[in-house]
């Protein structure tokens, strides 16, 4: 099979892709649905970073494997994002420490690092045009948040001899971010940021030149009992026999298995991109060119595109269905940091599902023999959903060591089940927001 058997889906094939500045920028080919029954050693639900990957590692490895995709690849969280990539996991080294001991800490703080690597030699080894630039600055909000950053960038450099960080007073980080309205941050060098959809359409490129079988517009609707311990995956168009089945659908993974669904709670975030500022403009506001991110509870984050745009993105809401205005959502958020900007134009502003665990730490596991998932990135999923599609395949493959470490991670269901998590989290949620404002 090619890469995709044509540039554009025949009209009502699959949901169009989503209006964003990823999806206007980044060509992609089509993968035509399943059609009819198929076997496979291996069938991933679900073509965002964590499927993708997982598909592209088992591919490679030998394994036969169909990905089906409800959508296009890239369609949900990874074609969407704010396209950060950075270091550590989603919670610091401090609390890991005290929540799985020194030594899974150090562990996770090492896989960290590799799924950044990861990232850099997929995007090298496939020549992924996806735009990426160095650094990230963490932008601290309150003196408190300040004193945290502090701490975490000592804790880093004394105990883990991390060199990438540098702490940055108020000045320092009022010119690196073009804006007077933080107390101060760090500069983390060794992270960046890219253009999602392109990475996740290169992965998707990268996996079928290897082997994998994607098949786009096949919404998996039940998995069943097979023969002899296999599975049959359903969808409207056919369904496959395997062996082994990857949940990968993250946030949009609805209703087709309650028991990793229980573990997460499907969040949406915001995001805007503007029209292009002009080279000049764009240096004076970041002239590192790093990405930023602040320290509030529904965090802000923003970046300068390689052509000159800032995407910028805030705001949150917890109901199915996306918010329809984007624009006068984030807009505030975006003046409130640049009032020079207060009335810039916005050429796309859209929204975007992501799945969040109680403790923001990721579920990936094998969930019972022959399934496994990988989801609930807690809005940090480029390098480390990336990484976890590798997990998985490595311990699909026999190699469960780095997958022994993810599953000793605390992901305890949220109360109230799939039903009343959501107004239960909602109140949670409503009042951290409310803090953040504070
Ligand atoms: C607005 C926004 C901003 C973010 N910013 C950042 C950031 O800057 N940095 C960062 O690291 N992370 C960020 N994240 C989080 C990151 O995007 C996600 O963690 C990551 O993309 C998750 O990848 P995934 O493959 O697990 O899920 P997804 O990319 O959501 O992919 C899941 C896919 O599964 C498909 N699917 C679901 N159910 C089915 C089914 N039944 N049958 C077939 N297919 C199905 C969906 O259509 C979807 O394409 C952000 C997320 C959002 C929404």
């Amino acid at each position: 099979m090619t890469d995709g058997d044509a540039a554009t889906p025949p009209d009502g094939a699959v949901p169009p892709r989503p209006d964003t500045l990823y999806a206007a920028t980044v060509p992609q080919r089509f993968h035509p649905p399943l059609a009819g029954d198929a076997t496979a050693d291996v069938c991933v639900v679900g073509g965002g970073f964590t499927g993708l990957s997982t598909a592209l590692h088992l591919a490679e490895a030998g394994r036969s494997v169909i990905l089906l995709e409800a959508n296009r690849l890239g369609w949900g969280a990874s074609g969407r994002n704010g396209g950060q990539v950075h270091s550590g996991q989603r919670r610091d080294q401090l609390w890991l420490e005290e929540t799985v001991g020194k030594d899974d800490a150090r562990k996770l703080w090492d896989l960290s690092e590799a799924a950044k690597d990861l990232v850099r030699a997929r995007i090298a080894r496939h020549d992924i045009a996806c735009d990426w630039i160095d650094g990230l600055i963490g932008a601290a909000h309150t003196e408190a948040a300040l004193d945290d950053e502090r701490a975490m960038v000592e804790h880093m450099a004394s105990v883990y001899g991390v060199d990438s960080l540098t702490l940055l007073d108020r000045e320092e980080t009022a010119r690196a971010v073009g804006s007077t309205r933080f107390v101060g941050g760090y500069r983390d060098a060794s992270a960046g940021h890219l253009n999602p959809l392109a990475l996740a359409a290169g992965l998707g490129s990268a996996a079928v030149a290897v082997g994998a079988q994607i098949h786009e517009g096949s919404e998996v609707s039940a998995i069943e009992a097979g023969r002899n311990g296999r599975r049959i995956v359903r969808t409207t168009c056919g369904w496959v026999d395997a062996e082994t089945v990857v949940l990968a659908g993250n946030g949009y993974l609805h209703d087709i298995a309650p028991s990793v669904e229980a573990r997460v709670l499907p969040i949406n975030n915001y995001v805007v991109a503007t029209e292009p500022l002009g080279e000049e403009r764009m240096a004076r506001l970041i002239p590192g060119r790093e990405c930023i991110a602040d320290t509030r509870f529904v965090v802000r984050y923003w970046r300068p595109t390689a052509d000159g745009r800032l995407v910028f993105g805030g705001g949150e809401s917890y109901t199915r269905a996306l918010r329809s205005d984007v624009a006068g959502l984030v807009r505030p958020y975006l003046a409130e940091i640049y009032p020079d900007l207060a009335d810039v134009p916005f050429d796309y502003a859209w929204g975007g599902t992501l799945a969040v665990t109680r403790h923001r730490m990721p579920f990936v596991r094998r969930v019972e023999p022959g399934l496994y998932a990988g989801c609930g990135y807690s809005g940090q999923g480029v390098a480390t959903a990336t990484f976890a599609g590798k997990v998985l395949a490595d311990a699909i493959g026999g190699d469960t060591g780095t997958l022994d470490v993810f599953s000793r991670l605390p992901v305890p269901s949220f109360p109230g089940g799939t039903l009343l998590r959501t107004p239960l989290l909602v109140l949670a949620m409503t009042w951290f927001a409310l803090r953040d404002r504070l």
